[in-house]
This record gives structure tokens, C-alpha cells and sequence, in this order.
């Protein structure tokens, strides 16, 4: 098992490791101090891996109660956030009770919401069960809902007080799922680790799961440990976004998220060799590992279409747009474009 700590407006642990789930209660008991827990997950982990987690619970004498949603992105809705809330009220949790969410980004993302918002915050624990949760949406604190006008628009910082990946979760996640983890994966290769991006170059999807989610989340860690409230450097996990975000919306959702995000790489990659900001090799390389792990590197949707889009992008600030620029493999930057310069920029 790997620990990682993150230090931020709470400090937790990131446990890494196989066999985790079922020994859930062991870790989770220190911070359940009246011994009751609401997990929050949905339809398709319920069958998996509720049982064996409350089995777990019951053991160390803490009484568990769930709420299951459908499983999906369009769960994330302020309906099921507002039944969350009653769920808790109902089920008389109080400040010194635990929400557990078991799931990936979207229980994760809502019921962390939720945990920040109850009683104005619960304590909240963490066991992502898909290889982009594990990497990414349950360390960093950021928990949302979607709006009808685009997804994530109403959220709170709220940092867990631990996070449990088990890995042994991804083996019985569609090979789809698993993919579009790999996405926010290589954009942490690109971002800050050239010995992780060769490492992966070499593995394809075959890579030692302790070993990449543990780097991920280190690196995630020490950029959430210098701007946890995303003011400047946290910006960098965006790579791939503005676009990946753009190309999700264009596609009503049709796109995934990782694919989407690795045709955002892909494409700020070759554009900024164009610009003359990164080298023709450092672009190949980039979709070059993308192609590898079989993720999309192109769209057919038009460029008009994506600029409308991006234009609406939620980290627009009035007539500037931060884009992240793959300088070398590595090694990125955040550099703000004004919306024409943009446009220049990508060549819509
Ligand atoms: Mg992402």
C-alpha cells in the first residue's frame, strides 16, 4: 500500500493499494465518531461493492445507510443533490457523522457537495472506484453539480478527510471507463513527468496500477498544496480541458470526458507547435502516447462550433481565456489569450 498525504485546508491521507474496499472500516473508523455513515453511490457500484463495504463498516461497529442514485453524468443534477440533503436530514446525520461516497467522479462530485453543504459540512470520505476518480476528481477538494446551462456550474471546495483507492475496483470496469481514466493519466505524464510519460509510452494500458495512480495523485497533490482554491497554478490540470470541454458539449455528451480531454491535448499540442511554442517532436510525441492508449487525437466537429463553445468555458475571465501549453514533455504552462487571439491561435 502507498500513503500519500495532501496538505491543503485539511490535511488526509491518499491510501493506495489492492484489497482496500473490503478492510474499508479498519481506516475509516478514526473518523467516524459517532459511528454512523451514509454512502452515497450509485446503481451499478451498489451491486459490486456495497455489501462488502457495509460488511466491513458493521464490523467496526459503525452503522452505514445509502442512497443510490442512477449511475451516470446525468445524476449529477441539483434534484439528486436536494434528495441527498433530505436523505441525510431523514437519516438524522449530524456534523460528527460520515458521508462516504463509493463511486466514481459523478457520486464522488455530488456527494461531496453534499457533505460540504449539510449542516454546512459532514465529514466525507472518499472510495473513487474508477481510474479517473482515483487519479483525479476525489483528491483536490472540488465537488459540484451540473446546471442545465453546463456541467460543474455549482460546487464548493471541500477537501475529504481520506481517500481509498483500491485498485482491484478498475478490474471490473468497462474497458471504456478505464480508458477515458487513462486521458487524465497521460495528462499528468505531460504536465510534469517525462520518466512517467516514457514509463507509459512503454506499458500502453498495461502499466503497474500502484505505481501510476500513486504518481498521479502525488503530482495532483503538490500542485492542489500550492493553489488549492485554483487562483493561478492549479490552472495546469486543466490541459486538454478548454477544448475537451468544448468538444463535450458540441457532442451533447456523446463524446466521454477522457476522450474528449485527450483530443484537447492532442490538438493544443499540435497548434502550439504551429505557434511555435512547443517542437514538432514534442506534438508527435503527445499524440503519439494518446494513439498508444487508443484514445481519439482528432474530431470532425467544426472549428466555429468549438469557439462558440469555448467561449462559454466557465474558466473564461470576461475577455481572456487561459490555455495550457505543452512547452515539453514535462514541463507546461498557463498563458491567458484574449478570445480573438484564441481563435488565431487554434486557426478556427
Ligand atoms: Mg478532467
Amino acid at each position: 500500500m502507498t500513503e500519500i498525504r495532501v496538505s491543503a485546508s485539511r490535511d488526509y491521507s491518499v491510501l493506495i493499494g489492492s484489497g482496500l474496499l473490503k478492510n474499508a472500516g479498519e481506516y475509516i473508523k478514526d473518523f467516524c465518531k459517532n459511528n454512523v455513515a451514509a454512502v452515497i453511490t450509485d446503481d451499478v457500484v451498489d451491486g459490486l461493492y456495497y455489501e462488502s463495504l457495509e460488511r466491513s463498516l458493521n464490523e467496526k461497529g459503525i452503522t452505514a445507510v445509502k442512497f443510490v442514485m442512477k449511475n451516470g453524468e446525468g445524476s449529477k443534477n441539483a434534484e439528486n443533490f436536494i434528495a441527498i440533503l433530505n436523505f441525510l436530514a431523514e437519516n438524522r446525520l449530524t456534523r460528527s457523522d460520515l458521508v462516504i461516497a463509493l463511486g466514481g467522479g459523478v457520486v464522488g462530485d455530488i456527494a461531496g457537495f453534499a457533505a460540504a453543504t449539510y449542516l454546512r459540512g459532514t465529514g466525507f470520505v472518499q472510495i473513487p472506484t474508477t481510474l479517473l476518480a482515483m487519479v483525479d476528481s476525489s483528491v483536490g477538494g472540488k465537488t459540484a453539480i451540473d446546471l442545465e446551462m453546463g456541467k460543474n456550474l455549482a460546487g464548493a471546495f471541500y477537501q475529504p478527510s481520506l481517500v481509498l483507492c483500491d485498485y482491484d475496483a478498475l478490474n471490473t470496469l468497462p474497458e471504456k471507463i478505464f480508458a477515458d481514466g487513462c486521458a487524465e493519466v497521460i495528462k499528468y505524464a505531460v504536465l510534469k513527468d517525462r520518466g512517467l510519460f516514457d514509463y507509459l509510452m512503454e506499458t500502453g494500458t498495461e502499466f503497474d496500477r500502484e505505481k501510476v495512480i500513486a504518481e498521479c495523485v502525488a503530482i495532483k497533490r503538490d500542485i492542489v498544496g500550492e493553489d488549492e482554491f485554483e487562483k493561478g497554478s492549479r490552472r495546469l490540470l486543466n490541459l486538454g480541458h478548454t477544448l475537451g470541454h468544448a468538444v463535450e458539449l458540441c457532442s451533447e455528451y456523446s463524446v466521454s470526458h477522457g476522450s474528449a480531454v485527450a483530443v484537447g491535448m492532442a490538438e493544443i499540442a499540435r497548434r502550439s507547435a504551429v505557434n511555435g511554442l512547443c517542437s514538432e517532436e514534442c506534438a508527435k510525441e503527445v499524440c503519439g502516447v494518446i494513439e498508444r492508449f487508443l484514445l481519439p487525437v482528432d474530431t470532425d466537429i467544426n472549428g466555429e462550433e468549438l469557439y462558440g463553445a469555448m467561449l462559454s468555458d466557465k474558466k473564461r475571465s470576461g475577455e481572456k481565456i487561459s490555455l495550457v501549453i505543452p512547452r515539453e514533455v514535462g514541463r507546461c504552462e498557463v498563458r491567458s489569450f484574449d478570445v480573438e487571439k484564441m481563435k488565431e491561435f487554434f486557426g478556427f
